[in-house]
């Protein structure tokens, strides 16, 4: 397959902005462009990029036959390019998840757990490659890429488990003659709008409970990152979920948003993404009062304690701060220290964060990868440059990386404070500020200091102090001596503005579920 550059001349990538001439190309840059041709390329013929939308079982091009390219972040290429839908596929793709839905949910929870099974067996036994198009469209390292398959096909498996426990309740009637249940039921066809940053995991925390409930799904994932989102679609046909059940459109985002709000027939909106739209969705549902799931922004704290051991909280820190290149909701924002572990935190922090690989996510050994696209770097640059203006020192790094396009230095800054913008808002990047604080109040009014309320760290050896502080966090999730806390059998979700509901876990099935009530008379 040719690739082609996203950004600049066609015809001549020589001229996009962050293109070293090819005659001047680095090996280095040369090589991360020959493996992801040659990955892309064997993906492309084993049949694992697709390149329509699936509506009721058909793969489908827009139907004025526009495209979008996707692009991969760290070498520029076009990968393939996608249709670019709006209002008029998804209200087929809506009308198809509505169709499906009357056999899908009338199936047993047994069938239904069936197919989710073999889906999350079809998963696995290609995660090399669901791992490699991952790294390819959206730049994390192989590995990581690899992790996430596993990690978003065990909410499949998980729920694929829950299905068969969907239990209703019988409850001791007030009046002998009655006797009073409640039944739980599917909510109906489910729109999941999803973010670029985890393009698989997003998808199946929404589809698998979706469908375990009983639901059908109209997806739209980023258009940043539909390839994987794609394939994981077909691997769900392959495994015997019938057409209709999952649905994939993707373009417009604005358009297919407005169409999926509109719609009576969808029942709930699942979303993953930046506060702004998410506020914009659950306007907009209203309107048909549709139930809203939402996971939005964070600015987590990561509180270091004087009594913390140092070894633990540093792996902690590194592993919230610097997965995915920061890229994600739940990392590590501020890194609140206290003064008596302060410097020496920051030196162990800094060295290990020196040391770390920056490169094409296929390189050997690299664990950073590039950032997803010029503005997210732009945003970084301008909250270290509002942070430096105003008293902060870069320790590490600090400015974008020799690599060029969006490869951006893991950086640690010193004498951030709360005022700051990047203690105000989600930095999104491999950056890590250190603010000091003296006592533990100090430390929870500034963790506390935010309008959003996901995920929280904290480090600290005292095990009063960890349920003090636990407690007093205004936050949905909280790691105690711990960095990484996702997994499927755990609620995942936020308070303030940080969202609605919980994805995973028990509870991740009840954003999917009706309850209703039924009172049987005259029982005499
Ligand atoms: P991010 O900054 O992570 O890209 P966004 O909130 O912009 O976060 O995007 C998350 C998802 O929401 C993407 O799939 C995007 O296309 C989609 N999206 C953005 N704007 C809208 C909108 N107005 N209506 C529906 N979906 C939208």
């Amino acid at each position: 397959m040719a690739l082609r550059h996203c950004a600049g001349n066609f015809l001549s990538p020589r001229r996009s902005a962050y293109m070293t001439p090819h005659s001047s190309m680095s090996i280095f840059a040369r090589q991360m462009n020959m493996e992801a041709q040659s990955v892309a390329a064997h993906l492309n013929s084993s049949g694992f990029i697709r390149s329509q939308g699936l509506i009721g079982g058909k793969w489908t091009d827009a139907y004025d036959g526009k495209t979008i390219k996707v692009c991969n972040p760290a070498t520029g290429e076009v990968i393939t390019n996608v249709p670019c839908m709006g209002g008029k596929e998804t209200n087929d793709a809506i009308a198809s998840a509505y169709d499906a839905f009357v056999s899908w949910s009338k199936l047993t929870a047994a069938d239904r757990s069936k197919c989710l099974r073999k889906w999350y067996d079809l998963i696995m036994a290609h995660k090399e490659e669901l791992g490699q198009l991952m790294t390819l469209e959206q730049g994390k390292p192989l590995k990581e890429a690899i992790g996430e398959v596993s990690y978003g096909a065990s909410f499949i498996e998980y729920y694929a488990e829950e299905a068969k426990r969907v239990y209703g309740d019988i409850i001791p009637a007030t009046l002998p003659d009655r006797r009073l249940f409640v039944l739980k039921q599917p909510v109906g066809v489910v729109g999941a709008i999803t973010p670029w940053n985890f393009p698989l995991a997003m998808i199946t925390r929404k589809v698998a409970p979706a469908l375990a409930c009983g639901c059908t799904v109209v997806i739209k994932p980023s258009e940043l990152t539909p390839l994987t989102a794609l394939a994981a679609a077909d691997l769900s046909i392959q495994a015997g979920i019938p057409p209709g059940v999952v649905n994939v459109v993707m373009g417009n985002a604005v358009d297919i948003g407005d169409a999926l709000l509109a719609s009576q027939q969808v029942r709930k909106i699942t979303f993953t993404g930046s506060t702004a739209v998410g506020k914009k969705l659950m306007a907009g549902a209203a309107a048909t009062v549709k139930k809203v799931s939402l996971e939005l922004g964070g600015n987590a704290p990561c509180i270091i304690f004087d009594d913390a051991d140092l070894e633990v909280a540093l792996k902690g820190t590194l592993a919230t701060k610097f997965r995915n290149s920061g890229q994600t909701c739940v990392c590590a924002n501020r890194v609140l220290v206290q003064e008596g572990i302060y410097e020496k935190f920051a030196n162990a922090l800094s060295s290990a964060v020196q040391s770390m690989k920056v490169g094409d996510g296929f390189g050997e050994g690299v664990v950073q990868g590039p950032l997803i696209n010029d503005a997210a770097v732009q945003k970084v640059e301008s909250l270290v440059q509002d942070a430096i203006s105003k008293g902060a020192k870069v320790l590490v790094g600090g400015k974008r990386h020799g690599l060029g396009r969006t490869f951006y230095e893991p950086t640690v800054m010193a004498d951030v404070k709360g005022e700051m913008l990047i203690s105000r808002e989600e930095v999104f990047g491999p950056v890590a500020p250190l603010l000091k604080f003296k006592t533990e109040e100090e430390a929870i009014r500034l963790a506390n200091d935010t309008n959003a309320g996901l995920a929280a760290y904290i480090f600290t050896t005292n095990v009063q102090r960890s349920w003090r502080v636990t407690e007093a966090l205004e936050y949905g999730i909280v790691g105690v001596n711990e960095g990484l806390v996702s997994t499927e059998v755990a609620p995942f979700g936020g308070m303030k503005q940080s969202g609605l509901g919980r994805e995973g876990s028990k509870y991740g099935l009840d954003e999917f579920l009706e309850i209703k009530y039924v009172c049987l008379g005259n029982m005499n």
